[in-house]
């Protein structure tokens, strides 16, 4: 989004600056605004760490112009560093596990990228052992490994964490997002609690997704049809400080399609299940400081939306459960 006084000289300079909207269905004594990421040109939070994350890579010569950057993604990062490796003159190869949207892979080869898709059982660590090998076999490649490299969470530290304290100040009393590589919410955290110490700090992840174990919350795996959130492998997200994190929500399947779907049809959003998790997530966390349950440092709470349910159409995101869950 960023400025529409001026123009812009590339792509890369809309990232960025996107809306923070308030909630229509959340306590009125404590707002919920969530951050609108699909104003992003690719249509995602991930466009922040593509530009982030390649820039700095090529200010410490970690690859050079012409090189290629390889990069293990379920899409979304994958649709981001396609945007910004072609304007900073880099190749993009991405390795996707098998089982993820179509949408996004057609969308990362349409921006210039290789895909390379391993199987989804491999998971993200098959992903990332792939995408190793194929740098070893590429002359100036690099890997920059979003869910190790703290050049993720540097991106939100400095853009989305600044523009949410631009927008509200110190009236910050949780921040609620949804965790993949947890980039998102440990560089928005950390932002925050700079100006507003204790700001309550909550994680939201699939159920059936296993990062509340590392609270020492029991948690059963299983899967899950949620995209962009959760793990079954919480060691992989190294970027995820537990100590930074108050609590780690669970949301289920049918809430965040319900949400998803409500948020579209009565407030305008069109997003996709990680912004309906981490909408349940935000205003169930709002209604408790509401009632006096849970102690913030102010009555406002702040979560992410980071893309967009049109990346899920061919997966039936708008309608019944059942059809997305794929048992229609
Ligand atoms: N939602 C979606 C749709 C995503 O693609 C991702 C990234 N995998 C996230 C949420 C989580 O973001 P992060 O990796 O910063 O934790």
């Amino acid at each position: 989004m960023t400025a529409h006084d001026t123009p812009a000289a590339s792509v890369l300079e809309t990232i960025g600056e996107t809306p923070l909207v308030e909630l229509d269905a959340a306590p009125q004594s404590v707002p919920v605004y969530a951050k609108v990421e699909t104003f992003n040109p690719g249509g995602s939070v991930k466009d922040r760490i593509g530009k982030h994350i390649l820039q700095r890579l090529l200010e410490r010569g970690e690859v050079s112009s012409g090189g290629t950057v390889v990069e293990p993604t379920a899409g979304n990062t994958g649709i981001g560093m396609a945007i910004a490796a072609r304007q900073l003159d880099l190749q993009p190869v991405f390795v996707v596990p098998d089982g993820f949207s179509e949408e996004k892979e057609r969308l990362m080869a349409a921006l210039g990228a290789e895909v390379v898709n391993v199987s989804g059982e491999a998971g993200m660590s098959g992903a990332t052992n792939r995408a190793r090998e194929i740098a070893a076999q590429r002359e100036d490649a690099v890997v920059p490994q979003q869910f190790a490299t703290p050049l993720n969470a540097e991106a939100h530290y400095e853009t989305t964490g600044q523009e949410i304290l631009d927008a509200l100040g110190e009236e910050i009393g949780a921040v609620v997002a949804g965790v993949g590589s947890g980039g998102t919410l440990m560089g928005i955290a950390r932002a925050v609690s700079e100006r507003v110490p204790g700001v309550r700090v909550v994680a939201v992840e699939p159920e059936g997704s296993t990062f509340g174990t590392l609270l020492g919350e029991a948690r059963e795996e299983a899967d899950y049809k949620t995209e962009g959130i959760g793990t079954h492998d919480p060691d992989v997200a190294e970027l995820l400080d537990p100590d930074a994190i108050d609590e780690i929500v669970a949301v289920s399947d049918r809430e965040a399609h319900a949400e998803l779907n409500r948020l579209a049809a009565e407030e305008g959003h069109l997003v996709g299940s990680s912004a309906g998790a981490a909408s349940v997530a935000a205003r169930e966390t709002a209604e408790r400081i509401a009632e006096g349950d849970l102690d913030a440092p102010a009555e406002t709470v702040v979560t992410v939306f980071p893309d967009s349910g049109e990346r899920y159409l061919s997966k039936n995101i708008y309608g019944s459960f059942e059809a997305w869950e794929g048992k229609a």
